[in-house]
């Protein structure tokens, strides 16, 4: 575990009190100096997690069918921003770019644009897309206004702050984090109080109920700048698509569930998206949104059993192996098929996101 992080979060919580589950979240991972994310590369067998794009290069070439999709029932603009959120090692938008190489008009009218906050991954990523030229952006704010986006984001939102609600005899309160690192109760305010579905209001006693403010905020800017520029929206994650009780709070180092005290800056900290809440959030903001389905059927629908296949049958023996093995950790229940799922969302007329 990080020390000197843990010394700085005692020291933050006895001066200014308790934390919440989203501002102990942020320090762990985003503290400048020793913020999980700001210290290392995260993925890989030698990290502390897997993703999709990282299991198989068919995961991005799907993606890139959709995007080119998209940008051929926009019309072809010239230019357009291609927006990765979080994009890891640069692998996902390496396998899109590739994938819509041959299609016509498509690579000299994309503009690459990252949102990232990780000094040690943006290096990975210029490396990984090299000659790409890249531009990095810190938060939404600064990307371009005056051409359509196309923004993609995989596993990015889980790695935004949530905060937990816990059902007391006295209504709902919120979980807060100690000096001692442990947890603790407060009153919860109205900020949180108003996202409760009306459904969940009479909770037994000790249910958990989540809420990412931080997640809603960022669809709610999302689209404000996507109507403004027009274009897409793309995100895959982990997480329900009913709003749900449970405590998902989870902490990955290595590839193994810890505690969520144990190795601070040193683990990934995630909850479960709940897409529910998103999904509201995008439809109020007047965008189009496609129900969420799960990656196992979002994948299918765009066809990546026919690619799987194509590749087993250009294949050694051994790698047509592999390229199974991925394609039943990508899609089926067990495995990411069923509990991640994917939102698609667009502005303009006559646009419709595929796979849905
Ligand atoms: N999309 C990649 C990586 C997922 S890990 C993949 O599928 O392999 C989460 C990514 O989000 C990392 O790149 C991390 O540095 C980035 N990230 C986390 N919090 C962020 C924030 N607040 N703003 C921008 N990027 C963030």
């Amino acid at each position: 575990m990080s020390c000197a992080l843990k010394e700085h979060l005692y020291r933050h919580i006895t001066q200014h009190g308790p934390l919440d589950v989203g501002q102990f979240m942020s320090i762990a991972l985003c503290h400048p100096q020793y913020g999980y994310y700001m210290k290392q590369d995260p993925l890989g067998a030698r990290g502390d997690f897997t993703t999709a794009p990282e299991i198989s290069q068919i995961f991005g070439e799907i993606i890139g069918a959709w995007v080119a999709d998209i940008w051929v029932q926009m019309g072809r603009p010239a230019p357009f921003g291609l927006v990765e959120c979080g994009p890891g090692r640069g692998t996902l938008m390496a396998d899109i770019l590739r994938a819509c190489e041959k299609i016509e008009g498509f690579r000299s009218a994309c503009l690459v644009h990252l949102l990232e906050i990780s000094p040690a991954l943006k290096k990975e990523q210029a490396k990984t897309l090299e000659g790409l030229t890249p531009i990095w952006h810190q938060t939404l704010a600064s990307l371009p206004q005056d051409y359509p986006l196309i923004v993609i984001g995989n596993e990015f939102l889980d790695a935004l702050p949530f905060r937990q609600l816990l059902k007391t005899q006295k209504g709902w309160g919120e979980r807060v984090i100690d000096e001692n690192f442990e947890f603790g109760v407060r009153p919860a305010g109205s900020e949180l109080l108003q996202y409760v579905p009306e459904s969940l209001n009479n909770s037994a006693p000790d249910s958990i109920f989540e809420v990412s403010p931080a997640r809603i905020i960022f669809m709610e800017n999302l689209c404000a700048l996507l109507k403004q520029t027009g274009g897409a929206g793309l995100f895959i994650d982990y997480g329900h698509d009913m709003p749900g009780l449970g405590d998902t709070f989870q902490a990955l180092h290595k590839h193994e569930y810890v505690s969520v005290f144990e190795k601070i800056g040193d683990s990934d900290l995630t909850s479960h998206v709940d897409f529910s809440a998103l999904h509201k959030a995008v439809f109020n903001c007047g965008a189009h949104v496609e129900g969420i389905v799960t990656q196992g059927a979002f994948l299918g629908a765009l066809g990546i059993d026919k690619r799987a296949e194509y590749l087993v049958n250009k294949a050694s023996a051994a790698q047509a192996g592999d390229i199974k093995t991925a394609l039943h950790r990508l899609t089926s229940p067990d495995e990411m098929g069923r509990l991640f799922k994917v939102m698609g969302l667009s502005y303009g007329d006559d646009v419709k996101p595929a796979g849905f």
